[in-house]
């Protein structure tokens, strides 16, 4: 999570889910190698020997701001993730949620719950709660006032190329101007007035999503999905604040960059560059330069204002450097640091 609003404390939040064992582990007797002894604490229990499971093991201790265990659901994942974030946007500063692991791990469950067809079934992801939330928060006296116009929108990131999910995957080109605003030229962003509308475009958007695949998840692990909620003053162009919940392609160890099939190997080699370069730029947050390499990937290009945070692109507009190599010094978080084996 990356809270880009808050310029001189970039707060940033990593935490971890154990998914529960699918009915296939369940079937191939797999030994469960992970526990969560407290609520900040993974420990994986790595064999030494593939003979025998139960001996031989070693304990890697990870610690993270949360460790959600088996029995936690997706609300509780949100309350201690996203939720927070929704104050953020409001008081015009840009969030970010992004779900990191191999395919299969649960991050697709996470962020949009499931999607079955029905809209109903992806009422339990991050996605749909970020957005009721956002509808309860928009009506509260503090807000109200403010009239805010809420519009959503979701694209896919695949091979290095923007796709709509709002308009048949249409292809969308990136546009970088000379204030290094990004811009995704025609991205569909419709004005939503309830949660019901938003449910309409997560269901949408996921099932252009998985449209043409062959075997199950077989694409859709090998893209990013980037769902936004934007707020913008009634009457203007202008952004107030914008949520990014960011369901990244697989990270498999080793994406298979040395595959026969050339179009799986760029895949591959495509997905390996853009999670080094989101690496990259959370880390460069932490640290004095004020070089962020965000055009090293499509992702981080896109995302570039989410990292910048509204306050330091204002400055950067203005051409204040010193202040603003002040303020990125000042962001002391640094996402690697986060999650230390102890
Ligand atoms: P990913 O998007 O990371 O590839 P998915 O979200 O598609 O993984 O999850 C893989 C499978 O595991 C799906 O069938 C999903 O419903 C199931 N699953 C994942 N996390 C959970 C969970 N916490 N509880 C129950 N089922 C889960
Ligand atoms: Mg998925």
């Amino acid at each position: 999570l990356l809270d880009g609003q808050a310029v001189d404390d970039h707060q940033i939040t990593v935490c971890v889910r154990k998914r529960p064992p699918s009915r296939k582990e369940v079937n191939r007797k797999e030994v469960d190698v992970i526990s969560v002894p407290r609520k900040d604490l993974m420990i994986v229990h790595e064999p030494r020997t593939k003979v025998d499971l139960t001996k031989f093991l070693e304990h890697h201790k990870f610690r993270f701001d949360y460790a959600f265990n088996e029995m936690c659901d997706n609300a509780m994942v949100y309350k201690y993730t996203a939720k927070p974030l929704v104050k953020t946007i409001f008081e015009g500063g840009m969030a970010t949620c992004f779900a990191y692991g191999q395919t299969g791990s649960g991050k697709t469950h996470t962020m949009g719950g499931e999607f079955t067809g029905k809209i109903q079934d992806c009422k339990n992801g991050i996605y749909a709660m970020a957005a009721k939330d956002v509808f309860a928060t928009l009506n509260t006296p503090r807000y109200r006032t403010m009239n805010l116009v809420v519009s959503a929108s979701f694209f896919e990131i695949y091979s290095g190329k923007v796709f709509d999910l709002l308009a048949d995957k249409q292809k969308l080109r990136v546009l970088e101007d000379g204030n290094q605003q990004v811009q995704v030229v025609g991205l569909t962003e419709k004005v939503v007035d309830s949660v019901e509308e938003v449910l309409k475009i997560i269901q949408l958007g996921n099932a252009a999503r998985t449209s043409g695949q062959t075997s199950a998840n077989a694409n859709s692990s090998r893209s990013h999905a980037v769902f936004q909620i934007v707020l913008r003053p009634m009457g203007t162009t202008k952004i107030h604040g914008k949520f990014s919940f960011i369901d990244l392609a697989g990270n498999e160890r080793g994406v298979d960059t040395s595959s026969a099939d050339r179009q799986t190997r760029m895949e591959g080699a495509e997905i390996n560059k853009s999670l080094l370069a989101l690496k990259e730029c959370i880390r460069a947050l932490g640290k004095q330069s004020a070089h962020l390499p965000f055009r090293v990937s499509k992702l981080t290009q896109v995302l570039r204002d989410s990292f910048i945070g509204r306050e330091e692109q204002d400055l950067h507009d203005s051409h204040d450097i010193a202040v603003q190599q002040f303020l990125i010094r000042s962001n002391t978080l640094r996402y690697a640091d986060r999650v230390k084996e102890l």
